[in-house]
């Protein structure tokens, strides 16, 4: 290191730039620290300011002038317009070579942009996604960065140290490939995550609206099932929400909580990505609609609650607390998980073709293992399905999922029928358990999809047992 210059800076300290800052110094670098509201900054240094060596600027200037060379700025400020206004502000700054880092939730098309931008003025700019929340950017988040090989020489190592370290000791940082690569891997990772999220609330559902579990004791069987294959981060905490009693009504506090879920854009950007590559992420897109059921019109659901039929084709649940239901439902969940990881591996698998990254599954899977909010034991296998050179087509061709699926897929559909016939919604359970059979299916409709398409657009069609475009003349074969 150049003495008296910090090897790295972070503008931006609200939570997670200020934790990854610390985190940074914890690890023995030198960080200098800057934030638009200067009090923000001294904020910080007042309260973590022992946890290693950190340069006060008040300054973009100053936080320029701070840094050993090539230089390297970690932006975490608000993403979208915010993140241009700091680029446009460091640029007139900083020397070639430097390296400008946005560890944001980015949209990954404006990191393919703003990396243009910057080279052009003969910077580095490397888009970051970074996942754990703020207690993974503390202790050690998952790490997904995008930018030239370059300058993953000079940031890597700053970067892998940093990052969480799986079971076996391997960081959860490798460089994923180039410009918007990082940002776009950690957007499919927040995709999943919402998928996750969604499979345990119909879980949760299920266990009480049909087996009659209240959530205090759901608390124990979220525990008990976060020991099976099922282990997982969104579990373990499923767990501690659920135990948790509303202090001012002594209710569980899951019941006094507004059932409208919001969503800051991650999702969303997953399902629109995949609407542009063409990628069935049905699981995941469902429950990202499943959020915005909950919360987009509120006066309908009203309105529906009082006024549409049921129509139930059952009423009676199972015995409460019913074991069997119970690891039903477990197994559902779990078949409806490995259909939401399939699809968002199959959409990178797209992504890649489509953005020229060479994409490793078994890496980014390995990344996945720990510090990020999807981190689960599921993971690990993951990483050993996709290992050397026999990659499935899809994750469930793996030899090992399809034995998993083998014990699942039964219970899978029992839970499905149930929740149907007794009206329960399970948008995630059931369009994954519809994308498992469709991709089973020997003869799927689109054969008639292609013959309406040729009928009314002249859209031709192939047929299957002749090489060739074929076109009927509907009107004269009638
Ligand atoms: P945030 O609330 O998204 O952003 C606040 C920070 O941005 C403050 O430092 C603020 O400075 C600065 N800022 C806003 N507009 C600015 C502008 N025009 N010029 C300069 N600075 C500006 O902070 P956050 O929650 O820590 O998140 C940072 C990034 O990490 C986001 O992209 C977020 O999506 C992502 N992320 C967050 C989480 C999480 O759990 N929160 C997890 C993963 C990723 P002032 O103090 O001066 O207002």
């Amino acid at each position: 290191a150049q003495s008296g210059k910090a090897q790295i800076g972070v503008t931006g300290l609200a939570v997670m730039g200020a934790n990854l800052a610390r985190n940074l110094a914890r690890n023995g670098y030198t960080v200098a620290l800057h934030n638009r509201t200067i009090a923000k900054t001294d904020e910080l240094l007042d309260k973590h300011g022992g946890d290693g060596d950190f340069i006060r600027t008040e300054t973009l200037q100053d936080l320029v002038d701070s840094l050993e060379r090539p230089r390297r700025i970690l932006v975490m400020v608000k993403a979208g317009a915010p993140v241009d206004a700091v680029i446009e502000n460091l640029i007139p700054l900083l020397d070639t070579d430097d390296i400008i880092i946005d560890g944001g939730n980015s949209y990954f098309k404006d990191t393919i942009r703003r990396e243009k931008e910057c080279a052009e003025h003969g910077l580095h700019f490397v888009g970051v996604g970074v996942s754990g929340g703020e207690e993974g950017a503390l202790n050690g988040p998952s790490i997904m960065p995008g930018g030239s090989k370059q300058s993953y020489k000079s940031l890597g190592p700053m970067l892998e140290k940093i990052s969480a370290k799986a079971d076996d000791g391997a960081p959860c940082c490798a460089w994923i490939d180039t410009d918007g690569a990082g940002h776009f891997v950690k957007m499919v990772h927040n995709g999943i995550e919402y998928a996750d999220m969604q499979v345990i609330g119909e879980a949760f559902d299920l266990l009480r609206s049909v087996a009659g579990i209240e959530p205090q004791d759901q608390a124990e069987v979220f525990r008990t099932w976060n020991t099976t294959d099922l282990n997982s981060y969104l579990i373990e905490i499923t767990s501690e929400v659920l135990s948790q009693t509303d202090g001012k009504t002594g209710k569980p506090l899951v019941d006094v909580i507004v059932d409208q879920a919001g969503q800051k854009g991650t999702g969303r950007w997953t399902v629109q990505s995949a609407l542009d590559l063409g990628s069935p992420v049905s699981a995941i897109a469902e429950s990202v609609f499943a959020r915005a059921l909950s919360s987009s019109n509120p006066e309908a659901r009203e309105e529906a609650q009082q006024n549409l039929p049921a129509g139930l084709i059952s009423t009676t649940g199972v015995a409460q607390g019913d074991p069997e239901f119970v690891e039903d439902v477990r197994r559902a969940l779990y078949a409806s998980k490995l259909v939401s990881y399939a699809q968002g591996l199959d959409m990178l698998s797209a992504a890649g073709e489509e953005f020229g990254w060479s994409l490793d599954l078994d890496v980014i899977a390995s990344l996945w293992r720990n510090g990020c909010i999807i981190r689960a034991e599921l993971l690990g296998e993951i990483m050993e399905a996709y290992k050397g050179d026999n990659a499935p087509v899809n994750m469930l061709l793996a030899p090992g999922f399809q034995s998993i699926l083998q014990d699942l897929v039964p219970s899978w559909r029992r839970v499905v029928s149930k929740a149907t016939a007794l009206g329960v919604p399970v948008p995630v359970f059931s369009s994954a358990l519809s994308y498992y059979d469709g991709l089973r299916r020997d003869r799927l409709p689109a054969a008639l999809i292609q013959g309406q398409r040729d009928f009314f657009g002249a859209h031709t069609y192939q047929r299957v047992d002749e090489d060739g475009t074929f076109h009927t003349l509907w009107s004269e074969d009638r």
